[in-house]
């Protein structure tokens, strides 16, 4: 199994591939909700489907998770270790690896290398990387892209409980009578628990949700209560509501008085910083109706459940926002019981898992402190290990700072995409590109980041990986493998243990299975606890491998054999600060680290979409899931646009002091004036324009080291459009190939000339962006009269394609207008449309010319002329990704039929009746109809 003839252990538990038509039952890679999936096999793909025996989803899927089975294929994946970009063997990309760290370590100490890993690993993968690092190479420099996304929660349920714990779990979502949402667009980001939501709130209606956000989101569209909160000042609004829970005689005396410090320091903070409801409104930019009817809802509810994500992290003073959410929880004693307690939505599948190793540059393993000396003997006794960090490693925008000026010499980047995902993203891949030596192990060959690598490991992907997960509700489930390993790609753990025994630790690391490395993290959790730290999961050690296999889903803690799991903690107290109590914390409001101006009077807020994760490089080969957002944009509001002559479609540049980006603008209410969206999810590979990441400020958290993705100063203006273009072809490697498509100018003119030849088209400065369909790639262009103009005098672009047979053309240079078909076996192979001022062609109806059997006279005759013969209508976007439903076909039915929820939609149309993610926008375009024209009389 092993393979490619390395020596030394090999891989058991990973190459037993599920034969066709067996169902394994796994976990979904994505949120942090962490849904349980039955996946059955069909040798090289898999059908998947929510098991409704898992207890997060209980078979309900969202629409990433339902569209996983498209996205298995091998095109684009790395199978072969690389060095320098050449494909080699294990034993040369392993000893390279294992030399040159040591090296590093050997001439410039321990501190001159470091990991920076991800959330989307298991548990396993991250207890052998962080063992490895911390006590075997000397060094606290591993951390995370957990970072990024939930570190903030980290230190305010440290500073609160004593400990990283997260009191609830999901079935309190559905038990609460008010539930509180902050910086989470819960109906996209966790699709499932959204679900979970409305149906708890179908059943009982007079449960009441209010959405803190400053976006008007797909769920605070659905909320009672939305509170379009100032950019940064939930400590206000929470100090505020601390001091009126106080003032009004809402305290838990009695749990306060047993089980809780530091409420004076806190309460006189919250005074200073609150004062008055008038305060507290003007500070958060919301009216004090809002605010008093929030306050009041929270204050006389006894169960309430205020939830929070990104949009509370995500900030230069993250920590103390959940800090100020968790002081009105533990005054009320509202923490722990069904329907009541504070719960940190994760985003990562792993995130959780990985906090419970250690996994990152603050933290020990087993929830231990890197700073805490009796806890590093505890760890090292555990490990055997010769060497232990004695204080914190670089956290992850200081790491890559580090890399930026040579203090970190050499890198290893394990399953995440910093080049993409980190603020001020350019510095970061500049660093990257100077980095003395980097090694990425990623699944995918042609990342931002992997292009970078001077050692790309081949790691397994989702489907091939076989460990274990803990999501949000501190639920440990197991990924289960079923398909085979294909090429010579290999687990994270079993690359990162091979480097490890080159380096002389093959005793330490005799890990031969995810089970053996999982049993020894379960031991380490119990090793002298004796309760003193609830990460204890010391009942699930010892288990044989087939109990391991057959683990079902657990709430740790699980300190003792046959322990039934834990759903809830601190109900009756029983904190982790000293005698078992928790602390309020005195916060004080702060405003964002960059504040607006004249310049950049904006605020640039960065999040997700509903149909795509992370840097797309999975989501994106979905055709369903990439149409949903085909393109990146920029959300603004209509006065906004209105001002800056701005309108929808147009393209945009928008700037801040750390870069720019080129992007199609998107107008509507969603946003408030003076704010704009963008997505996380494009890259350089998908788009020439489109990352955001490069225009993020690059502050942090000065506790948690979180960066403040959610507020950059921003200026935004229009760029003019001269031409566009659209390109659709059923060449593969052109889509998948990143050499090819790195140097796409080449390869467009080898797509159509049969040849590379000379001409640049399209121009290497030209918009565009790259949209998977479904056997094709399809790709969007503009062109501005500040990027190249194909239609120029003297050398057209168009002029030098040296386009050859077997090819169509229709071209009118007077009025810009240029198409090409090239037709192969009768079939459509590739078709390019460009445009000055006209209209290009429908992208569905090309796209179904693209699956044409045979194309006949009259369809050549159609693309040549750029339409159908027989017109058909655009419908808009898709809204329902399960079943291809688009926006006016829904709002045609909602018209026609008088439909007026969502349930009668789906009976009409079947759009939101499997995944549900869609419910929320059709629940958008139902209410949009019930303003505009009241139904009609029954
Ligand atoms: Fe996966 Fe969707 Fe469930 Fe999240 S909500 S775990 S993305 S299926």
């Amino acid at each position: 199994m092993t393979g490619d003839g390395v020596t030394g252990v090999g891989v058991t538990g990973v190459s037993v591939t599920a034969p066709p038509g067996r169902v394994t039952r796994t976990t979904c890679p994505y949120c942090g909700v962490g849904c349980g999936l039955l996946a059955k096999s069909g040798g090289e793909s898999a059908e998947i489907r929510g098991d409704p025996r898992h207890p997060s989803g209980a078979g309900r899927l969202c629409s990433k998770g339902s569209a996983l089975g498209e996205t298995l294929g091998l095109q684009g994946r790395l199978l072969r270790p690389r060095v320098d970009g050449h494909e080699t063997g294990w034993n040369k990309a392993l000893d390279l690896v294992a030399h040159r760290f040591a090296e590093t370590i050997s001439k410039h100490g321990p501190d001159s290398v470091a990991f920076y890993a991800s959330g989307q690993l298991l548990t396993e993968d991250y207890y052998v990387a962080n063992k490895l690092m911390k006590g075997f190479l000397g060094s606290a420099n591993i951390d995370t892209n957990s970072r990024l996304c939930m570190s903030s929660a980290v230190v305010g349920h440290k500073r609160a409980f004593g400990a990283d714990v997260v009191p609830g779990c999901y079935e309190d979502l559905e038990l609460a009578d008010v539930l509180v949402l902050v910086g989470s667009n819960t109906a996209w980001c966790h699709p499932v628990l959204w679900r979970r939501v409305e149906e708890a709130r179908r059943t009982r209606p007079e449960m009441r949700v209010v959405v803190i956000d400053p976006r008007r989101t797909a769920t605070a569209v659905e909320a009672d209560l939305h509170l379009p909160i100032r950019s940064g000042t939930d400590v206000s609004l929470f100090a505020g509501l601390l001091a009126y829970l106080d003032q009004g005689g809402f305290r838990d005396a009695g749990f306060v008085e047993r089980w809780v410090d530091g409420v004076d320091d806190a309460l006189r903070a919250a005074d200073s910083a609150a004062g008055s409801m008038e305060r507290v409104a003007a500070a958060c930019g919301l009216s004090q109706d809002d605010v008093r009817t929030f306050f009041d809802l929270f204050a006389r509810t006894e169960r309430v459940v205020t939830a929070f994500s990104q949009g509370v992290n995500q900030s230069s003073s993250g920590s103390d926002k959940v800090s100020a959410i968790l002081n009105c929880h533990l005054l009320t004693g509202r923490i722990g019981k069904p329907g009541m307690g504070p719960l940190s939505l994760t985003g990562q599948p792993n995130a959780m898992g990985g906090r419970e190793v250690g996994g990152m540059a603050t933290m020990l393993a087993a929830h231990m402190d890197v700073e805490s000396e009796a806890h590093r003997h505890l760890v090292q006794d555990f490990w055997n290990s010769p060497r232990m960090p004695t204080r914190r490693g670089l956290t992850a925008v200081n790491m890559f700072d580090a890399v930026a000026d040579g203090r970190i010499k050499a890198l290893w980047v394990l399953a995440t995409n910093p080049a993409v995902s980190l603020p001020n993203a350019d510095k970061v891949r500049s660093a990257l590109a100077r980095c003395e030596f980097l090694v990425v192990s990623d699944c995918i060959a042609g990342t931002d980041t992997t292009e970078l690598a001077h050692v790309a490991f081949p790691a397994a992907a989702w489907g091939e990986k076989d460990g274990t997960t803990t999501n949000t509700e501190r639920r440990i489930s197991r990924q289960r493998a079923f398909l085979s390993l294909p090429g010579n790609a290999r687990p994270d753990w079993w690359i990162l243990t091979q480097v490890a025994a080159r380096m002389g630790y093959a005793a330490d690391f005799p890990y031969t299975s995810p089970h053996s490395i999982f049993d020894e993290h379960a031991r380490l959790s119990a090793f002298h606890n004796g309760g003193k730290r609830s990460f204890d999961i010391g009942g699930l050690a010892g288990m044989t491998s087939e109990e391991y296999e057959n683990l079902e889903p657990i709430q740790w803690p699980v300190p003792t054999r046959g322990h039934p799991g834990t759903a809830r903690l601190f109900g009756n107290g029983g904190f982790l600060h000293e005698r078992g109590r928790a602390r309020l914390v005195a916060t004080t409001p702060l405003a964002p680290a960059h504040a607006l101006s004249a310049k950049y009077p904006f605020v640039l807020n960065t999040g997700r979409l509903r149909d795509q994760w992370h840097t797309m490089t999975r989501t994106g080969t979905s055709p369903r899931l990439a149409e949903h957002s085909p393109e990146p944009f920029v959300e603004l509001h209509r006065s906004d646009a209105s001002r800056a002559k701005i309108l929808e479609g147009d393209l945009v540049r928008v700037t801040t002091a750390w870069g720019s980006a080129l992007l199609r603008a998107k107008l509507g209410e969603e946003v408030t004036q003076g704010s704009l969206f963008v997505p996380i999810h494009w890259s350089a590979q998908n788009s020439s324009h489109g990352r955001v990441d490069p225009l993020v400020n690059p502050a942090v958290d000065r506790d948690s080291g979180q960066p403040e993705f959610k507020h950059t100063p921003a200026a935004i203006e229009r760029v003019p459009i001269a031409w566009r273009g659209v390109l659709v072809t059923r060449e593969r490697s052109f889509a998948l190939d990143p050499g090819r498509l790195r140097d796409h100018a080449a390869a467009t003119s080898a797509l159509f000339s049969g040849e590379v030849a000379a001409p640049a088209w399209p121009p290497a400065n030209c918009w565009w962006t790259r949209v998977q369909g479904d056997g094709f790639v399809r790709y969007e262009l503009l062109g501005s009269d500040e990027l190249a103009d194909p239609f120029a005098s003297g050398q057209s672009l168009v002029d030098s394609a040296q386009i050859t047979p077997p090819l169509m053309e229709y071209r009118d240079k007077a009025r810009g207008v240029y198409r090409a078909a090239r037709v192969e076996h009768d079939r459509l192979h590739s078709y390019l449309a460009l445009s000055r001022d006209e209209k290009l062609p429908s992208r569905t109806w090309l796209a179904e010319m693209l699956g044409a059997s045979t194309i006949g006279d009259r369809d050549r005759t159609a693309l040549l002329a750029g339409r159908p013969l027989t017109p058909s209508r655009d419908l808009g976007p898709l809204v329902c990704s399960c079943f291809g439903v688009r926006q006016a076909t829904i709002t045609e039915a909602i018209a026609r039929e008088a439909l007026t929820t969502a349930a009668a939609v789906g009976s009409c149309l079947r759009a939101g009746t499997n995944c549900g993610s869609c419910l929320p926008e059709i629940a958008t375009l139902l209410a949009a109809r019930s303003l505009a024209a009241p139904p009609p009389r029954a």
